[in-house]
């Protein structure tokens, strides 16, 4: 596997942030660029919406990279991100090799990891790509590479397996959440990724999976407990039969 930083220019962020203009986590958009007024955003009728977030992204994006200096300093952390990729690969394949239980030197060669303007970080299955923010250190984007490679090598053993339909690997489907749940306990079991997943330590997968209960017992401790006992097949089913079972439990405890 092989995965290389770049960066797409301004007008790739600028699509990357509309595909989130109905979601919640437009917040933290608010938090990074109060150019863009929440307020304003939020009374708008909905056929507006959508001009007024591309228009005030696109000005925004335009002043700040027509400085200069952001620019440099982005294809400056270019090197950097793919220094440290480079640095840890091998690492990363062996650990993955092992998880997945396929040789993974052999897939997942062209990976690609956007740096752009959208806090809000999407991963794309179908390229193989996923969206880093400009902000993050090396060590930061190693984290949120690792994340996604979960994804991608998870979903490419699951299509194996299973030989379902792509459209429910995507948010909301129970499928797309126990994708979700389980980079927690396979980074949590190999030290060669936990040790460089900066976001270890403070939670790798979505906040609300930590306090989650299910059968009054941690959700992420019964699916580390089962992945931990069972090979990566029998642990997808299994797992996933779980969250079939407490789906109603599992959705009652998403914020
Ligand atoms: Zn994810």
């Amino acid at each position: 596997m092989d995965c290389k930083f770049v960066y797409p220019g301004p007008e790739y962020s600028v699509n990357s942030i509309m595909l989130f203009e109905n979601h919640t986590w437009m917040d933290s958009i608010f938090h990074f660029y109060p150019q863009v007024d929440k307020a304003k955003f939020t009374l708008l009728p909905t056929y507006d919406k959508k001009g007024y977030l591309r228009d005030m992204c696109t000005d925004m994006l335009q002043k700040l990279c027509r400085e200069g200096e952001v620019e440099r300093e982005i294809f400056d952390k270019l090197i950097k991100y793919n220094e440290h990729w480079q640095l840890h690969k091998n690492q990363i394949e062996d650990a993955f090799s092992e998880a997945f239980q396929l040789n993974t030197t052999k897939i997942l060669s062209n990976m690609v990891g956007n740096v752009t303007f959208n806090p809000i970080c999407p991963r794309f299955l179908s390229t193989n790509s996923f969206d880093v923010f400009y902000l993050n250190s090396e060590r930061g984007a190693l984290g949120i590479a690792l994340h996604e490679i979960i994804h991608f090598l998870w979903f490419y053993v699951w299509k194996k397996h299973f030989n379902d339909s792509e459209e429910e690997y995507e948010t909301p489907h129970l499928k797309w959440l126990f994708s979700e749940m389980v980079v927690d306990p396979i980074m949590r079991k190999d030290p060669r990724l936990s040790s460089i997943n900066p976001y270890f330590e403070d939670r790798c997968a979505y906040d609300y999976f930590y306090t989650m209960k299910v059968d009054e017992k941690p959700m992420l401790e019964t699916l580390y407990q089962m992945y931990t006992s069972l090979d990566i097949l029998e642990f997808m089913e299994q797992g996933f039969a779980y969250c079939q079972r407490h789906e109603g439990e599992i959705k009652a405890q998403i914020p």
